[in-house]
Parts: structure tokens; C-alpha cells; sequence
């Protein structure tokens, strides 16, 4: 079975319905790519997915909890922790150090002793190739690595899905493909990723299927091979 399934979700801000019945299934180990045009509805069907945003109708579940039905932040709390989510704006304290960045959540959230975060810290930061980085602050970092910090955070909470809402957007080119490589290499891993991009090339030589929304609705949903040209 899957580990995220949306049925028929719909949402609407006031009166303007900006998800018109959205059904999407994402097995585990599995990348799916979200491609569409601005306010076509791809940003709210993650923070769908993830709870922070209730939807009006439909069904919505990430592996056991059913999201629509939990109703506060208590009840939310073992889903936080089993999807995180990576920005456009990378989201870092500018005041903490790169390695404080990546682990205060561990720290607060899990609790998990300091050693034992630290360690996986340091671990993580080397994955995403900014060992060295440890004690810089995040205004000292390119956008690219700054984001790569923002990915080691999200990795230290050990999510079981990692949703990246357009995480290459504000990048130059060069640093993208640093960020993109890093992904590449988490879904290589195994990690059950859902991103929204526009990186063409990246969901078609990378992800499992590509999703197409257009005003609150998907269009086309299917493996790249099936969508694209040949390369
Ligand atoms: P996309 O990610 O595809 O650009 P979004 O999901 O961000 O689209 O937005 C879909 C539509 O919903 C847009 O028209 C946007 O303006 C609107 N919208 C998004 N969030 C809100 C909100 N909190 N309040 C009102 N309208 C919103
Ligand atoms: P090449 O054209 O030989 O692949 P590039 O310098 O364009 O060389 O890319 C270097 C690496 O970055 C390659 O592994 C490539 O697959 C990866 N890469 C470049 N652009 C993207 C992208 N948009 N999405 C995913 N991976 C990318």
C-alpha cells in the first residue's frame, strides 16, 4: 500500500476553490515530481500533506495517520515527525551556526541526548558535502549550501518523507546542481520524496513519476519515459 494517498481533496481560500479534487498516491522509496504553472495549486497540496493546511473535503492519509482528522498540533505531532519540508527561503536561524541549525530540532523535538544528535549532525553535514562548514553562519554560505543545510536539517529529524516546495527556485545554476545532486542522491537512497519544481531535466532522469497540475487539478500523472521526449 501507499505511504501518502490524497483522495479527492478539495480546498478553497474564501471563495475561490484552489484544489478541485486532487487524488495522488505516493509509494514508499518513491519520487514524485509536481510540475505546473504559478497558483496552479502545487505549494497547498504539500502543506496539505504535511498538516498545515486543513483541507474542506476528501480524504488524506501519510502512512497510519489519516491528516484529516487530526484536529491540534498535539494530535499532529507523529506526523511532523514523520514528513518534513524544505523551502524556497531555506528556513535556517541566522543567528545559530550551521551545525546548531541542523541540531536544535533533534534536540528540542526528539530530545534525543546532545552526543547523539551531534554526531548525526556532523554526519549529515558531510552526506550533503559541507564538512568544514560546521561553525560558519548561514549569512556566510551561498544560497546552494544554505540550502544543503536546510536538507541536513530536515534529514536529522529522520523523516520517513521529505516534501521540497520549489527548493532550487532562488538558486543560480551552479548551485542548483549542487542541490539537485544532493536530492538525487536521497532518492537513490530510498527516501520518499514529493518535490515541486521546474527542473525539467531532474524529474525526467530522476523521479519515479511526474505529476502536471493546472488550476487545482492534475492533469497527467505518469512515469517520465511515458511524459518526455527522448533525451
Ligand atoms: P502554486 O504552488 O502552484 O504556485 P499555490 O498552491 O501556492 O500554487 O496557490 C494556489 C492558489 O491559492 C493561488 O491562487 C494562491 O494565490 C492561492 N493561495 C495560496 N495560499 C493562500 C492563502 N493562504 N490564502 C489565500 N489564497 C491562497
Ligand atoms: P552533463 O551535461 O555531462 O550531465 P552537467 O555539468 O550538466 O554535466 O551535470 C553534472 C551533474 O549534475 C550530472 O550528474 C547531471 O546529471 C547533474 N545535473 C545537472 N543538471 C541537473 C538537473 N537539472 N537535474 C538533476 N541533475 C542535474
Amino acid at each position: 500500500t501507499s505511504l501518502i494517498e490524497l483522495d479527492h481533496i478539495h480546498k478553497s481560500f474564501g471563495n475561490t476553490e484552489v484544489l478541485k479534487g486532487i487524488s495522488l498516491q505516493v509509494n514508499k522509496g518513491e519520487a514524485v515530481c509536481i510540475i505546473g504553472p504559478s497558483g496552479s495549486g502545487k505549494s497547498t497540496i504539500l502543506r496539505c500533506i504535511n498538516g498545515l493546511l486543513p483541507v474542506d473535503e476528501g480524504f488524506i492519509r501519510v502512512g497510519n495517520h489519516r491528516v484529516h482528522e487530526l484536529q491540534n498540533e498535539k494530535a499532529m505531532r507523529p506526523l511532523r515527525h514523520q514528513v518534513a519540508m524544505v523551502f524556497q527561503q531555506y528556513n535556517l536561524f541566522p543567528h545559530r551556526s550551521v551545525l546548531d541549525n541542523v541540531m536544535m530540532a533533534p534536540m528540542q523535538v526528539l530530545k534525543h541526548g546532545r552526543e547523539e544528535v551531534r554526531e548525526r549532525a556532523l554526519r549529515l553535514l558531510k552526506k550533503v558535502r559541507l564538512d568544514g562548514k560546521e561553525d560558519r553562519y548561514p549569512g556566510e554560505l551561498s544560497g546552494g549550501q544554505q540550502q544543503r543545510v536546510a536538507i541536513a536539517r530536515a534529514l536529522a529529524m529522520q523523516p520517513e518523507i521529505i516534501l521540497f516546495d520549489e527548493v532550487t527556485a532562488a538558486l543560480d545554476p551552479e548551485t542548483v546542481k549542487e542541490v539537485l545532486n544532493t536530492i538525487r542522491e536521497l532518492v537513490d537512497e530510498g527516501l520518499t520524496c514529493l518535490l515541486v519544481t521546474h527542473e525539467m531535466r531532474f524529474a525526467r532522469e530522476v523521479s519515479h513519476r511526474v505529476c502536471f497540475t493546472d488550476k487545482g487539478k492534475i492533469v497527467e500523472m505518469a512515469p517520465p519515459a511515458q511524459l518526455f521526449d527522448h533525451p
